[in-house]
């Protein structure tokens, strides 16, 4: 082993003594001094000469510019210490103050507060040209503005240098970057070497250090924790952002985040030509650019050729340089627009994302790849070696070397991708003639006001052009989808040829919202609002996420794709302003009625009018000339004005009557919600917490910890939400982890000032079993607990939900799709304000079966099981014995995939095995929201083995006492994506005293 290594060693030493031979482009300017300390420094953490390159092997001296040691104390990528944001921004502070070739911006601020900056590289003429670059780079960023003239263009782009954005440390627990950026930013400054003299001249490098900045310093808590705390075991990174962790890079189609709009907007405001993002989870280098199929259908064919480009050549070069384990391609699918990069792509910009190798920290240590790491595969022919010594500084060689062959190369290359740019523009704005659509429509009758105004904004923040119809329109639009059974199979001969669609004229009334397709940015918009279809047999097994993101779907606001050209000469005006839903209050009278759409609005308007008298309908209603359904609100006791302008906020409306409607009611409460997470995973979690946050909802935060010291739970709050854990393991939640070794905590402290959020001495122990005893006793005394995805399973599984299942997966295959779902209780105060259906996100095809019976549910007789047996006549003939009548059969019970079996007599007398397994009339769970049918249950994206998810329960209302434990099958609360089903929570903790069915009712139905 040892003889092994040492000839790979001897191997690189050569392979890159060559290498300067290759490539002299890349060597240091001869007549500038190196810094030899730095220099010896950088050798000295390398810990092998292949890991290192002729480009970042020096560094180059300068009398006045600082050195990151400055700062560091010892060179980038040092070990055994990470710098925190505000040392990381000092330095970039002092660079700006020594070299004029370097300029900073703050481009916003963080979730708690923290700075967010960009640094400008370049020669100082081009630094002090900014303004005048960005005018010609916003032209050809907008070809309308020259009148989308080839000629013009080139003209522009002669005199037009483009901008590199380079963003890192995304991922927290993916240390390098900053250190990596800052040693790159000091070279770009200084290095007088050709090609880096080249860059300046040709390229401006833009550069955010630190993206999730709230995570850096936590991470660095972290760090330091462990480094002080030797042999013991650190705490896992619990929080990264304020909300969530990985998934602040899926975050770059609903832009929830601060860093989200902060990076956007500046890429934009900069009218960048790269976005690229720097990532530590694969050795040593990959490009995943170039990744893998499924390509997103709505990239421009030229940005697929300039991955590879620029792909390829970064393998090539440092393949040169004689470094192991660089390649493009792989298993990262590049079909979902969530990742911060894909803002580029989704833009008319290249959108690029590097995986070096980190060890998620500052340690040197061994780390020994897996067979499929360090495999030579067709597009890896020289893989990462199996076992290495591996250290921060590697990371830091690989990170630069890395960027500077791709700057060299972009500079190279600089006016081609220019021209790529401005063509990518002016073919965005071609896409109604070109492939289409023409236009997306949202109209003005839609009665999901908020939702649709919502989606609005998701679009402008995207920088997205609305537009709004001054008058009445009417264009062609895809027919309906016909129902009838021989239509049906019409159209299922129709679907097999590709292209053939009927259309039908529909009229859209004024003030509908049209997203126009001849706009810069129209491919932003067509990917959020078009539907996604993801292939069962597609050769790519793994989506690397979520395979559907339809906003109009998920959001629960109709959105209507048109092909039809016409719609462009519509009469519209430009929206300027954010799109806001019309609120406030009509009519006169003491009496305010609100009609419930399913708005997320409602539970603001709740919580925000805490003196007033507020009573639901339980029924559908006629008031004030108007039609509300159930669920509809009846206000009283408020200051008229104070309403109004809270109502106009909200974008609510509200009809004032003289008297309340004679409909039955109940009080609309206010409860105490507890929001509860684990100490094993806070991110899915974190959604729930930020769509709280956001719409105003108070709630206390507690773990599982908390819930194990309360006794009295019921005391104090009314709901506990569990939202998805993201560890699919019951016994993990209930136990926690293990004990071995000593106590982790989460805390702040001296040593770790930023690791807040949530609190605990010690992470490892979970809710246990006094924990989940207060929790069975706070439902049996009349609590909701509302849980989803594992969550829910975790709450079956520990006698939380009687009756309730998970249906076995069989084959079904759902990857963050979209499906169907249908109300089945209309009249729960779940469903108040939807109709029959709408759509969900469903993660992984989760869903429930349900029993009147604790255990043996699927073994009663019904006539969906029903075998004859042998004997006389045909198969469906009644086999009478001879020599007397056949008798009457008692009827069986025929199956609905939703429900339980209704039970007979029979099944619940007293018997020998005892009817103690029959769970009473009043306890037995029921479903709200049920699966679509088969042949419909896909929205968008992928489904596969759908008959034994099809019908299943999707919303469960299960009983433990007094109280109800509702399950979700699919996940409410998704990535600020699933607006339409947030209204399904919201209504359950505002009903959650109401929520048990009419006893009357339900006996009826039996
Ligand atoms: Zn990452």
């Amino acid at each position: 082993m040892h003889r092994f290594a040492l000839g790979l060693i001897l191997a690189g030493c050569s392979l890159s003594v060559l290498a300067d031979a290759i490539a002299p482009e890349f060597g240091p300017d001869a007549h500038q001094a190196v810094d030899e300390a730095y220099g010896r420094k950088i050798a000295e953490y390398t810990t092998d000469p292949s890991f290192n390159s002729p480009l970042t092997r020096y560094l180059p001296a300068s009398a006045t510019v600082p050195t990151p040691a400055k700062v560091l104390g010892d060179v980038a990528g040092a070990p055994n210490m990470l710098p925190y944001s505000k040392d990381v921004y000092r330095y970039f502070d002092m660079l700006a103050a020594a070299s004029p070739r370097v300029k900073v911006f703050h481009i916003g601020k963080t979730e708690e507060g923290r700075e967010m900056i960009a640094v400008a590289i370049a020669d100082e003429a081009v630094l002090n040209d900014l303004k005048a670059n960005d005018a010609r780079l916003a032209q050809l960023a907008d070809p309308r503005t020259i009148a989308m003239t080839d000629a013009r263009a080139e003209q522009l782009l002669a005199t037009t240098i483009p901008v590199y954005y380079i963003t890192g440390t995304i991922h927290s627990p993916e240390t390098g970057a900053p250190t990596a950026l800052m040693e790159l930013a000091y070279r770009l400054a200084v290095d007088d070497a050709p090609y880096i003299s080249a860059i300046r001249r040709r390229v401006i490098t833009l550069i955010t250090p630190i993206v999730e900045v709230d995570g850096r310093d936590r991470m660095v808590d972290v760090y330091n924790w462990h480094r002080a705390n030797p042999g013991k075991t650190p705490p896992p990174l619990l929080y990264w952002g304020h909300y969530v962790a990985h998934d602040n890079n899926r975050d770059a189609m609903g832009l929830t985040l601060d860093l989200s709009r902060n990076v956007l907007d500046t890429y934009l405001g900069w009218h960048a030509q790269v976005l690229h993002d720097l990532h530590e989870s694969v050795p040593f280098l990959y490009d995943n650019t170039v990744g893998d199929g499924p390509y997103n259908a709505w990239v421009d064919p030229i940005l697929v050729n300039e991955w590879q480009m620029l792909g390829w050549d970064n393998v090539q070069q440092m393949t040169r340089f004689g470094m192991p384990g660089v390649f493009t391609h792989g298993d990262f699918d590049t079909w979902s627009p969530g990742y911060l990069m894909f803002m580029a792509a989704m833009h008319n910009g290249i959108s690029r994302l590097y995986e070096t190798f980190g060890n998620g920290g500052a340690d040197t240590v061994e780390r020994i790849l897996s067979p499929d790491e360090y495999a030579r595969t067709w597009y890896k022919p020289n893989p990462p070696l199996p076992k290495v010594r591996w250290s921060q500084r590697d990371n830091n060689n690989y990170e630069q070397t890395g960027l500077l062959t791709a700057l060299d190369y972009f500079a190279r290359n600089d006016k081609q991708f220019l021209r790529n740019f401005y063509f990518k523009s002016k073919r965005s704005i071609e896409k109604p003639a070109a492939s289409g659509p023409a236009a997306y429509v949202l109209p003005s009758d839609d009665i999901h006001r908020g939702a649709q105004a919502q989606l609005l904004r998701v679009l402008q923040l995207q920088h997205a052009e609305i537009s709004r119809a001054s008058a009445a329109f009417t264009v062609q639009v895809a027919a309906p989808e016909e129902k009838s059974k021989d239509d049906a199979a019409e159209n299922k001969d129709a679907s097999k040829t590709p292209g053939r669609s009927k259309t039908v004229a529909r009229t859209f009334p004024a003030g509908s919202y049209v997203v126009r397709m001849d706009q810069p940015y129209s491919r932003i918009a067509d990917v959020l609002l078009d539907r996604q279809y993801w292939a069962p047999d597609d050769p790519q097994k793994h989506p690397y996420d979520d395979t559907a993101w339809t906003m109009g779907d998920l959001f629960g606001t109709e959105v209507v794709r048109v092909t039809d050209n016409a719609v462009l000469q519509a009469k519209m005006d430009a929206v300027a302003e954010p799109v806001h839903a019309k609120g406030g209050i009509s009519g006169s009278g003491p009496v305010y009625l609100v009609d419930n759409n399913a708005e997320s609005s409602l539970i603001t308007l709740r919580y925000g009018l805490k003196g007033a008298t507020i009573d639901v309908a339980e029924k559908a209603f006629d008031a004030e000339g108007r039609h509300f359904g159930a669920g509809a609100l009846i206000v009283r006791k408020v200051d008229n004005a104070a309403f109004g302008k809270k109502l106009g906020e909200l974008g609510v409306e509200a009809y004032a009557a003289a008297a309340a409607p004679d409909v039955p009611t109940h009080a609309l409460a206010a409860p105490r919600i507890a929001l509860m997470h684990t100490w094993i995973d806070t991110q899915a979690e974190g959604w729930w917490r930020m769509a709280l946050d956001k719409l105003g909802v108070p709630y206390s935060y507690i773990s599982t910890q908390t819930v194990a010291r309360e006794d009295d739970l019921r005391r104090k709050y009314d709901v506990i939400l569990f939202g998805p854990v993201g560890f699919d393991d019951s016994g993990t939640i209930l136990n926690g982890t293990p004990l071995w070794g000593d106590p982790i905590p989460w805390k702040v402290s001296a040593i770790t000032p930023n690791m807040g959020i949530d609190s605990t001495d010690d992470i490892r122990p979970g809710l246990g079993g006094p924990g989940l005893a207060h929790l069975h006793r706070f439902v049996d005394q009349g609590g909701l607990l509302l849980a989803a995805g594992d969550a829910a399973k975790f709450a079956i599984d520990m006698g939380l939900a009687p009756g309730v299942s998970v249906t076995p997966a069989k084959d079904v295959r759902v990857v963050g799709s979209v499906l169907k779902a249908i109300v089945t209780d209309s009249a729960s105060p779940v469903a108040f304000g939807y109709g029959k259906e709408f759509a969900a996100y469903s993660a992984d095809g989760l869903s429930f079966k349900l029993s009147n019976l604790l255990a043996g549910g699927d073994n009663l007789p019904n006539s969906k099981d029903y075998k004859r047996p042998t004997g006389r006549g045909g198969p469906h003939d009644i086999d009478a014995p001879e020599g007397r009548p056949a008798p009457e059969t008692p009827e069986l019970p025929t199956p609905k995939a939703w429900e339980a079996l209704p039970l007979n007599a029979e099944q619940t007398r007293y018997s020998l095995f005892g009817p103690y397994l029959v769970i009473p009339e009043g306890q037995r769970p029921h479903t709200i929201v049920r699966f679509g049918d088969a042949d419909e249950l896909l929205i968008s994206g992928l489904l596969a083995g759908g008959g034994a998810l099809a019908e299943h329960a999707a919303v469960v209302d299960a009983r433990v006492g007094k109280g109800h434990t509702l399950l979700f099958a699919i996940n409410p609360i998704w990535r600020g994506e699933t607006i339409g089903s947030y209204a399904l929570v919201f209504n359950a903790i505002m009903n959650f005293d109401r929520l048990s069915p009419d006893v009357q009712t339900s006996k009826k139905k039996d």
